[in-house]
């Protein structure tokens, strides 16, 4: 789970490199409020292994996708968005707008949104 580029943005976030406002971390992801948020809550959850995106995803990373998933759940508990609801977005490619690329799910939620999102 160490695998890390060091020119990568978010991996420099996971090695404590660039300061970021953690929300929780364990073994395999860690969540942190994005710089610029969209929406009360905006918290970015990633794994610690480098994965540029989505796309990217191996067969090899199933457990780091459900460690993402869990982890997303419990960020929205530990917030107090669980029961209100939120959004769990991962862009991925041009058309999405991706712009950091390490693999990470934007956690939204804090008020009421809208549908659909473009
Ligand atoms: P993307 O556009 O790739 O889906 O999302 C990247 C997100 O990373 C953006 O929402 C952007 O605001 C956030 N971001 C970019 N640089 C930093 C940073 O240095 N720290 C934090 N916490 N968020 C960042």
């Amino acid at each position: 789970m160490s695998f890390t580029i060091p020119e990568c943005l978010f991996c420099r976030i996971v090695g404590g490199e660039i300061p970021a406002d953690i929300i929780y971390s364990d073994e395999h992801v860690i969540a942190f409020r994005d710089i610029e948020p969209v929406a009360d809550h905006h918290i970015l959850i990633i794994p610690k292994k480098h994965i540029a995106s989505l796309s990217h995803l191996a067969e090899e990373d199933m457990t780091i996708a459900g460690h993402i998933m869990l982890a997303a759940r419990k960020v929205a508990e530990k917030v107090g968005i669980a029961e209100s609801g939120y959004r769990l977005v991962f862009n991925t490619g041009p058309d999405s707008l991706q712009s950091v690329f390490h693999i990470h799910g934007h956690l939204i939620g804090g008020q009421k949104m809208g549908w659909p999102p473009f």
